[in-house]
C-alpha cells in the first residue's frame, strides 16, 4: 500500500483529483439542467454539489503548496471531503426516491466527525486517529450509498446502479485497508500519511469510473421524460391523439378480425368552464380520464384526442362487448363527482358513440368517423347516452 507513494506524488494526485471533481461538477450541472422534472433535477444538482464540496476539499488540501504559511489545512480539507461524501449519499437517495432510507448512517458519521475534531483539539493532528476516523466516516457513508444503489428497483436504472454499487463497494474495501494499515503499523510520529498516494489514486479511479455512470443515469431520465412527453397527454396522463392514431392505424392494417372504438365527449363542458372556472374544468377532465381508465381492461387504449374528447381503442376481446362497456363508462362518470374549492360536489355526464368494423375494412379514419357520427346522434338524442354506429346505419 505504501509502495505507490514512492512513485506517485501526493500533491499531483490532489491536483488531478480536484480537477476531475470540478469537471464532474460541470458535466453534472450541464446534464441536470436538461431534466424537466424538478425533483429529479434537484437530485442531480445535489450530486453536483457533493462533487463541488470534494473539489473544494482537494483545493484546501493542496493550498499550502501555493500559499506558504497557511498551515496544513488537512483537517478542513478532509472535513469538506467528508461533507461531499455525505452530499453524494443524500443525492443518490433523492434520485432513487428513497427518502429516509439508510439515514442511520448520519448519526454515526456525526459521532466520528466530532471524535476526530475533539482528538485534534486535545492532542493535535494525530495521523493515526485522523486517518482511522476520517476513513471510517467515509467508509460508513459509502457503505450506506452501496445499500441505496443495491435497492434501486427501477428496471431501467438497476443495471447501472449495480455497477455503481460495485465501484463504491471497492472504494469501501480500499478505505478499510487504509484503516487496517494505520491500526497495524506503528507510524506514530510520521508527519505525513504514507497511504495517501494509494487512497488518492483509488479516489481518482472511483471518480473517473462513476461520473460517466451518473451521467448515463441522468441521460436515461431525460430520455424517459422525452418518451413520456411524446406519448402522454400532459393534463390527464392518458395517451395522446398520436399514440391512439398510430395504434388504430396498425390495427386496421391487419388482414382479419375486428376493430372497435368508443368516441366520448363531455356534455356541456363549456358551461363548467364558464361557471366554475378553467381550473375546475381541468380538474373535471382529469377526473373523467381517471374514471374511464379505471373501468377499462388492460388491452384497451384510452386517449385524449381533443379538448374534452376521448377515444378508446378496444382490445380484440372487448369489441363484441362494447355496448355494455360504453354503458358502464357512462354510468361511472355520472356517478363520480369532483369536490370544488368551496366543498361542493360537481359532476358531469358524457355522450358516447361506438363502432366496430370487420377487417379488411374501410380504414382507421372511416372507423373513427362512424363512432363520431354515433356520438353526434347521442348528443342530438339528449346527451348522457350511448349510441351504436350500426343502429344509425340501419
Ligand atoms: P356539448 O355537450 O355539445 O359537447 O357541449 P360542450 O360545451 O361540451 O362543447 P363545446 O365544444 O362547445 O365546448 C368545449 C369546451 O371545452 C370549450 C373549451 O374552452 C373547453 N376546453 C377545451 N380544452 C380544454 C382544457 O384543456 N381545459 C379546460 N378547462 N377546458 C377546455
Ligand atoms: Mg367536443
Ligand atoms: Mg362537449
Amino acid at each position: 500500500m505504501t509502495l505507490l507513494s514512492e512513485y506517485l506524488d501526493a500533491g499531483t494526485l490532489l491536483i488531478i483529483n480536484g480537477l476531475i471533481a470540478l469537471l464532474s461538477v460541470l458535466a453534472l450541472v450541464f446534464a441536470a439542467l436538461r431534466i424537466a422534472n424538478p425533483e429529479d433535477r434537484r437530485g442531480a444538482m445535489f450530486l453536483a454539489a457533493g462533487y463541488a464540496l470534494m473539489a473544494l476539499g482537494f483545493g484546501v488540501l493542496i493550498s499550502p503548496i501555493f500559499i506558504p504559511g497557511l498551515g496544513s489545512g488537512a483537517l478542513w480539507g478532509n472535513a469538506l471531503l467528508d461533507l461531499g461524501t455525505i452530499a453524494n449519499f443524500l443525492a443518490l437517495n433523492a434520485i432513487f426516491h428513497r427518502r429516509g432510507a439508510e439515514f442511520w448512517v448520519l448519526p454515526a458519521a456525526i459521532v466520528m466527525a466530532i471524535a476526530e475534531l475533539a482528538i485534534v483539539a486535545r492532542i493535535g493532528p494525530d495521523m493515526r486517529a485522523m486517518v482511522a476516523l476520517g476513513a471510517g466516516l467515509r467508509a460508513c457513508v459509502t457503505m450506506a450509498t452501496v445499500f441505496s444503489l443495491w435497492h434501486c428497483n427501477d428496471p431501467s436504472r438497476r443495471p447501472i446502479a449495480l455497477i455503481l454499487a460495485g465501484f463504491h463497494g471497492a472504494w469501501v474495501v480500499m478505505l478499510v485497508l487504509r484503516i487496517a494499515w494505520w491500526l497495524g503499523n506503528d507510524a506514530n510520529g510520521v508527519g505525513h500519511d504514507p497511504t495517501s498516494a494509494f487512497g488518492l489514486t483509488a479516489r481518482l479511479l472511483l471518480t473517473w469510473a462513476i461520473t460517466p455512470c451518473y451521467l448515463w443515469m441522468i441521460k436515461r431520465e431525460v430520455d424517459a421524460e422525452l418518451i413520456r412527453y411524446a406519448r402522454q397527454d400532459p393534463l390527464t396522463g392518458v395517451a395522446n391523439r398520436r399514440v391512439v392514431w398510430q395504434m388504430g392505424e396498425a390495427r386496421c392494417n391487419r388482414a382479419r378480425g375486428k376493430v372497435g372504438v368508443i368516441a366520448i365527449d363531455i356534455d356541456h363542458f363549456k358551461h363548467i368552464n364558464d361557471r366554475y372556472g378553467h381550473g375546475s374544468g381541468d380538474a373535471m377532465l382529469r377526473l373523467v380520464a381517471d374514471v374511464l381508465a379505471q373501468n377499462l381492461r388492460s388491452g384497451d387504449v384510452l386517449g385524449r384526442i381533443g379538448g374534452e374528447e376521448f377515444l378508446i381503442l378496444l382490445a380484440d376481446e372487448a369489441v363484441e362487448m362494447r355496448a355494455a362497456l360504453a354503458e358502464r363508462l357512462r354510468q361511472a362518470v355520472a356517478d363520480a363527482a369532483l369536490t370544488l374549492p368551496d366543498g361542493q360536489p360537481l359532476s358531469c355526464t358524457i355522450s358516447l358513440g361506438h363502432a366496430a368494423v370487420a377487417l379488411p375494412g374501410p380504414g382507421w379514419d372511416a372507423t373513427v368517423q362512424a363512432a363520431d357520427r354515433a356520438l353526434y346522434a347521442a348528443k342530438h338524442g339528449g346527451r348522457n347516452r350511448v349510441m351504436d354506429a350500426a343502429q344509425l346505419a340501419a
